[in-house]
C-alpha cells in the first residue's frame, strides 16, 4: 500500500448527457439544485471528510460536475437513465477540445468502451444532423461500445464500425459512399501504456517495472494493461520528475510508433480540419514526442497541420502544459499541449494535444 495510509481524495466526476438531460434542467430546476455550489474542489472533502451535499461546477469542461466521493450517486436514477455519466475529468477534455459544430461529421478512431464517443454525441446534441463514425478494432470491445452508446441514447448519431482498423479506412476513395470523406473532426485516443491511470477505490502502488494486474479498470472506465513505471505518489507534482526517474520500456517505443501513424492517417482525411490526440500516459515518449514526430511528417507539412495554444478554448487557462524540453524547446507546441498529473489534478494522469488545419478553422479561433 506504499506510504499512504488513506485512500486519496478524488472527487466523483459527473458529466451531464445532453441527449437525456441538460445543465439547466439538473442544476437549476432538478435534483442538483439542492446541492450547495463550492468554489474549490478541496471544499468537497475538507480535512479528509466528505460533504455529500456540495457540488463543484468545472470551469474547464462544459457540463461537468464534481461531487464528494461519498455522494450517493452510484445508484441514482439519473445514472440508470443515462442522464449522467461518470467520467474522469481529464478524459472529458479531448471531446471538449475537439469541439465539433452541431452538424459535424466526426470520427472517433479508437472508440471502445465509448466514453468519448458518447461525450461527442452529447456535444452534437439531440437536434444534430451530424454523425460519429466510431471505429473499434477489437470485436469484443465493440460490444461494450454498443452498450455504452445505447445507454446514452446516442445510437442515432453513432455509426459503429466493429472490428475495423482505423488505419485501413480510406476516406479519399471516390467510391466511398460512407461519408468519411466529409469528416471534419477526428478524435484519436489510441492504446497507450496507461501509465497515468490511478484507481479510486484502492490505492495501489506498483513498483517500477512490475506488471499491473491484467484488465484493471481505470477511472475513465477503460481497461488497461500496462507497466507502472512511476516512482512514487509524492513525486507527481513535478512533471519533470517522472521523465528523469521513470523507466522507459521497449513497449513504449513501439506504441509511440503506432500513435504517430494514427495521427498521420487522420491528417490525410480530405475534409479534416481538427484532430485531438490523447493518452492516459504520463510518458513524454507517448505524448510530446509523438506530437513533435507527427508535426514533422510530410503529410503534416504538405497539408498545413499545426498546433496553436489559442485553440484550446476553455482549457486556455489550464496551468499544466506540455514539457518544453520534450518539444525540442518549441514553446508554441508545448503550450498547445494539456497535461493532467495523477491525483493532484483531480484524477488520472492524461495528455491532450489539438492539431488544426485550414483557414476556416483558424477563423473560428479567438
Ligand atoms: N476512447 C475510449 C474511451 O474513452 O472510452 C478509450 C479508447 S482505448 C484507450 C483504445 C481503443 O482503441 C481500444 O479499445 C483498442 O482496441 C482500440 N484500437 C487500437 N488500435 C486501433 C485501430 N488501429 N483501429 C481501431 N481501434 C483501435
Amino acid at each position: 500500500r506504499g506510504s499512504r495510509s488513506k485512500t486519496p481524495r478524488f472527487p466523483r466526476w459527473v458529466r451531464i448527457n445532453n441527449l437525456r438531460a441538460n445543465y439547466d434542467l439538473l442544476m437549476n430546476k432538478g435534483v442538483f439544485s439542492e446541492f450547495t455550489p463550492v468554489d474549490n474542489l478541496e471544499d468537497l472533502y475538507p480535512n479528509g471528510g466528505d460533504l455529500p451535499n456540495k457540488v463543484y461546477v468545472d470551469p474547464y469542461v462544459s457540463d461537468l460536475l464534481a461531487f464528494a466521493p461519498a455522494a450517493p450517486l452510484m445508484k441514482h436514477p439519473l445514472k440508470k437513465t443515462g442522464a449522467i455519466v461518470f467520467q474522469d475529468r481529464a478524459s472529458c477534455v479531448p471531446a471538449q477540445l475537439l469541439d465539433p459544430p452541431r452538424d459535424a461529421y466526426v470520427v472517433d478512431a479508437t472508440a471502445a468502451p465509448g466514453n468519448k464517443t458518447t461525450h461527442l454525441a452529447s456535444l452534437l446534441g439531440p437536434d444534430s444532423r451530424g454523425k460519429i463514425f466510431a471505429f473499434e478494432r477489437d470485436y469484443r470491445r465493440a460490444f461494450t461500445l454498443k452498450e455504452t452508446v445505447e445507454a446514452a441514447g446516442a445510437q442515432d448519431l453513432v455509426e459503429i464500425r466493429p472490428a475495423q482498423d482505423f488505419l485501413r479506412s480510406a476516406p479519399w476513395n471516390p467510391d466511398e459512399e460512407n461519408g468519411l470523406n466529409k469528416v471534419t473532426h477526428i478524435l484519436l485516443d489510441p492504446s497507450c501504456t496507461g501509465s497515468g491511470i490511478v484507481e479510486r477505490d484502492e490505492y495501489k502502488f506498483v513498483p517500477p517495472g512490475e506488471p499491473r494486474e491484467r484488465g484493471s479498470k481505470g477511472l475513465d472506465g477503460s481497461f488497461y494493461k500496462g507497466l507502472n513505471t512511476l516512482p512514487s505518489a509524492v513525486e507527481y507534482d513535478d512533471s519533470r520528475v517522472w521523465r528523469q526517474r521513470g523507466t522507459v520500456e521497449d513497449r513504449t517505443f513501439s506504441l509511440a510508433d503506432f500513435q504517430v501513424r494514427m495521427i498521420e492517417h487522420a491528417m490525410r482525411f480530405p475534409s479534416a480540419t481538427r484532430i485531438t490526440y490523447s493518452t492516459c500516459s504520463i510518458h513524454a515518449q507517448e505524448n510530446e514526442r509523438v506530437v513533435m514526430a507527427a508535426l514533422n511528417t510530410s503529410v503534416a507539412r504538405r497539408r498545413g497541420w499545426v498546433t496553436e495554444p489559442r485553440h484550446l478554448n476553455k482549457m486556455r487557462d489550464w496551468f499544466r502544459r506540455g514539457i518544453l524540453e520534450e518539444c525540442e524547446g518549441n514553446e508554441q507546441v508545448a503550450d498547445s499541449c494539456i497535461r493532467f498529473n495523477p491525483w493532484v489534478d483531480g484524477g488520472i494522469g492524461f495528455f491532450v494535444a489539438v492539431f488544426i488545419r485550414n483557414e476556416q478553422e483558424r477563423a473560428r479561433l479567438p
